[in-house]
């Protein structure tokens, strides 16, 4: 521990004017990074491994330990090659978003991302709900839904409620699989998300009798909802029931003030997957099923 402190207390020591414009550089360097990768799935895998590096450093030093410092040092190296195999696509996609320029995403900080969609997407389910046009929306959140896009067909259009009905009309060349939303954008439609056998992911629950009954659309979305933070909506095309689902949790039967206050509480900014909207003990059999169909 003392050697850690004599560590900060010499680098305090010799600081200066050429050290300030150093720690500016680098801060420009890891800001620019962290800019490209936004949106971007690598980002969570980034700032895990940075979380790590940073709690072994501490570690190592705390507990004076050289193995680990001669583990952390060689494992740094190594790393640098291994962000830069693993994360190629990545890198590839925001060194091309470099050169467009969007300026659609909600400011940093902004205490509802989703104010204006959640209404506007609310009475949309609502609409296609009557009308027994199936639907399957998505919002992302923290984690980027970058590749899903890819997937699809990039939109990037202002939203709009004429824009969101229109796709899921039957008709529609994008009208199959789902729309991906991020703030004031919809980014993509016709994407196909990719589906498990059904089950809890991260919990490693097994899938419950009322999850397997699901059909794909349904599936579709409790996945992404468990791969990513993203809340999904869906509409059901047979029975027109309207469902929003967070961490693999699907809650049926809304009319579209509920899905609207549902949407309002679990799009709040900052608001991570760890407190999901279901209230702790509530049974799988109480979230689903029951309620009628918007508007029915
Ligand atoms: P519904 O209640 O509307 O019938 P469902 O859950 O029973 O939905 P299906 O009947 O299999 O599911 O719906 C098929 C439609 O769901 C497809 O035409 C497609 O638009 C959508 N879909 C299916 N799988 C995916 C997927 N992996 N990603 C996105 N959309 C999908
Ligand atoms: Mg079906």
């Amino acid at each position: 521990m003392g050697g850690l402190i004599d560590d900060v207390e010499a680098a305090f020591a010799g600081f200066g004017w050429t050290s300030l414009f150093e720690v500016a550089a680098i801060a420009l360097v890891l800001w620019l990074t962290l800019r490209l990768l936004r949106g971007t799935t690598a980002m969570s895998v980034v700032r895990g491994m940075v979380i790590v590096v940073l709690i072994a450093t501490v570690l190592a030093r705390v507990i004076d330990s050289a193995v680990l410092e001669w583990m952390i040092d060689n494992a740094l190296q190594v790393l640098l090659i291994v962000v830069l195999v693993v994360f190629q696509p990545e890198l590839r996609r925001a060194l091309e978003h470099v050169g467009r320029a969007r300026g659609v995403r909600a400011p940093i900080g902004a205490r509802q991302p989703y104010r204006d969609l959640i209404p506007m997407v609310s009475a949309v389910a609502a609409r296609l709900s009557r009308e027994r046009i199936g639907a399957l929306i998505v919002f992302e959140r923290q984690t980027g839904l970058e590749e899903l896009a890819d997937s699809g067909v990039r939109v990037g259009a202002a939203p709009s409620a004429d824009l969101l009905s229109s796709i899921f009309q039957p008709g529609s060349a994008l009208h199959d699989g789902a729309v991906l939303l991020r703030p004031g954008e919809v980014l993509a439609a016709a994407c196909i998300l990719p589906t498990t056998a059904g089950g809890h992911a991260e919990s490693g629950r097994p899938p419950g009798v009322e999850q397997l009954h699901y059909g794909t659309r349904h599936r579709a979305a409790i996945s992404v909802s468990e791969q990513t933070d993203a809340i999904a909506v869906v509409v059901s095309e047979e029975t027109g029931l309207i469902s929003v689902v967070e961490n693999g949790e699907m809650r049926q039967g809304l009319d579209a003030a509920a899905l609207e206050q549902a949407l309002s509480r679990l799009l709040r900014a900052g608001r991570g997957r760890a407190g999901g909207f279901w209230a702790p003990g509530r049974g799988a059999s109480e979230r689903s099923g029951g309620a009628a169909p918007a508007g029915s």
